[in-house]
């Protein structure tokens, strides 16, 4: 994957793919000192592009670095490798970390700030699931308290216990995990939010230690503007066996149905459809 043609924005110039490189020693390679942002550009358009640019620096604040680009530069990097790339639907990764400098230790107060934004094509993330319903484990690991880890920041540290969670699974034949948080209630999957359809309600877990995906907060609009009711609260994990529905969230995974978690099974019900339809419209809208 490094071996190819294409451009990637690297501390604000554009670059040949093959040389996008970092040093060895550079510091978040050895301390996850790392924050990243996924977007996808829909027909030449990034949804929500400056929500994801503004938590890119939100995040590289909660683990204490500032990026030295604005939202808006930011955004124009963004357009800029679509554009050096010819794409117009493409998957968007933009990635703030300290580098290599002086500063060999866990303290990194001199190395510099560095910020890339690459671009991919990159096609349904959960494949075939996204229409028969995506089955999922249930992660060993557990959601970190927010007192324990900066649970807001889409920080690269938060993602250790992600690939775990999610190489156990695929090895059992599932396509991602389901994550409990800290104290036991349902959280969410390795890289998407969870919600739930019972009664014609939907519940979605309180996203109080881990990331508040930017598609949540566009489903659960979405959701309230159909007049339906969303319980954004505590779930046990108990309470999956009397859930209808479920879908996952994010902007890889758009809306993907689940068909499984566990033990637990669940219909792609109308509901899931409509959610998973109207969100394909307006992101293209
Ligand atoms: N949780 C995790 C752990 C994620 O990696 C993602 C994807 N960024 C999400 C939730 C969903 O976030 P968003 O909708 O902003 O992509």
């Amino acid at each position: 994957y490094d071996d190819r043609d294409g451009k990637i924005w690297l501390d604000g110039k554009l670059v040949e793919w093959r040389e996008a490189n970092v040093h060895i020693l550079t510091h978040a390679l050895h301390y996850a000192s790392s924050v990243f942002e996924g977007e996808r550009c829909y027909n030449g358009r990034i949804f929500k592009g400056m929500a994801h640019s503004e938590r890119l620096r939100r995040s590289a604040e909660l683990l204490d670095f500032e990026i030295p680009y604005t939202v808006d530069e930011i955004g124009a990097a963004k357009y800029a490798v679509l554009e050096a790339n010819g794409w117009k639907d493409a998957y968007v990764r933009a990635i703030a970390w300290r580098g290599a400098g002086p500063d060999m230790g866990v303290a990194s107060q001199r190395n510099p700030v560095r910020l890339a934004i690459a671009a991919w094509e990159w096609g349904s993330y959960y494949g075939d699931a996204k229409m028969k319903g995506a089955k999922l484990d249930i992660a060993k690991w557990k959601r970190p308290s927010p007192e324990t880890a900066p649970s807001q920041a889409k920080a690269a540290g938060l993602y250790m216990i992600c690939t775990m969670s999610k190489h156990a699974a695929e090895a059992k034949g599932c396509s991602d995990a389901l994550m409990f948080d800290y104290r036991g209630y349902v959280a969410e999957a390795t890289g998407a939010n969870m919600f739930f359809v019972k009664d014609g309600e939907v519940h979605t877990p309180l996203a109080d230690c881990f990331l508040n995906g930017i598609t949540r907060q566009t489903v659960i609009g979405m959701l309230r503007e159909k007049g339906l009711t969303v319980h954004e609260r505590h779930i046990m994990p108990e309470e999956l066996e009397g859930f209808e529905q479920c879908w996952l969230t994010g902007t890889a995974a758009e809306v993907t149905p689940v068909g499984q978690i566990g033990d637990y099974n669940f219909e792609v019900g109308a509901l899931t459809r409509d959610i998973a339809e109207s969100y394909e419209k307006l992101v293209r809208a």
